[in-house]
């Protein structure tokens, strides 16, 4: 983008010369692209779900009379479910707006154990339904990382019922948190790595960074309708917004492991520079 400004002689009212500013809107325009590819993603995938809900409510309304009974609520469970899977849609949909707005969150110190706990607890149901054992191994010294905590359980979720869907039964679903080593120098931040793993189907080296994206699923696969393929996006987008990048390793029949390091929160405890604490 260029801009002519002409410069007048205050004075005398003369025109003393022209400034031409030159501003690089690269980064504008695609980020405008990438918003008007989102937008018609989003309605592309509203549209079908509530295409279905139309369709059964028609039939329902036209023909329900000559529909037996088993046949009514089967019309009406798959219209709920519909209905169930454009929520999820929507709130993944403005989840990730949020993300994206320049809100700030706030950060305090985060307990792994609370919030690994609550994910694992949350899922258990879902796994011993599905013969999938869940488990965790934290590091006993694990310290607080800095982060939020709601945003943080939003990652674990996404991760474990990712795992859970695409684990077949018999199989195992691991969270480990262990801290990584010494600080770089006195006073630096340490770290805390975080990894969930599973023994499901794996994804091909070629989809590990496209699971990213908005939208992308991995072809040839049975989908459920439960997946909106927007949860790695939200998860990257708050490991993002921690300072931090998500990671994985796969092997396709063997499992995958997701993993992220963040950084632990100064604890009172630790030392600084070397000098007694004077406790
Ligand atoms: P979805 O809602 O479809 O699960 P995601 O963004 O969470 O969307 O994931 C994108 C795609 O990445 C999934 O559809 C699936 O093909 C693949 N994927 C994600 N997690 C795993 C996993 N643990 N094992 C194998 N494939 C996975």
């Amino acid at each position: 983008r260029m801009m002519l400004t002409t410069v007048l002689d205050q004075q005398k009212d003369h025109i003393r010369g022209v400034a031409i500013t030159v501003q690089d809107i690269t980064r504008e325009v695609e980020l405008n692209e990438a918003k008007s590819q989102f937008i018609s993603n989003v309605s592309h995938e509203l549209r079908t779900p509530l295409f279905n809900i139309k369709s059964f409510i028609e039939t329902l309304h036209d023909f329900g009379d000559e529909l037996n009974e088993e046949e009514r609520r089967e019309f009406l469970a798959t219209a709920n479910n519909e209905t169930d899977r454009l929520t999820r849609l929507v709130n993944d949909v403005l989840d990730l707006s949020r993300l994206e707005s320049d809100r700030t969150y706030h950060f305090t110190p985060v307990e792994l154990t609370q919030a690994v706990d609550q994910t694992l607890r949350s899922h258990q149901l879902n796994a011993k339904d599905k013969g999938i054992e869940l488990c965790q191994d934290l590091d006993p010294d694990l310290l607080p990382v800095r982060g939020n905590y709601d945003l943080l359980l939003q990652v674990f979720a996404n991760l474990v019922g990712n795992a859970l869907k695409f684990t077949p039964a018999g199989g195992r679903i691991m969270i480990r948190a262990y801290p990584l080593g010494v600080a770089a120098s006195p006073g630096a931040p340490q770290y805390v790595r975080i990894e969930i793993s599973d023994t499901g189907i794996g994804i091909e080296v070629e989809d590990q960074q496209a699971i990213f994206d908005r939208f992308f699923r991995v072809e040839n696969r049975v989908h459920t309708l439960e997946g909106t393929g927007l949860g790695l996006a939200i998860v990257r987008n708050i490991v993002d917004k921690h300072h931090s990048k998500m990671h994985l390793v796969s092997e396709v029949g063997v499992g995958t492991t997701f993993w992220m390091d963040l950084e632990q929160y100064p604890s009172d405890e630790t030392p600084i520079c070397g000098s007694p604490s004077g406790r």
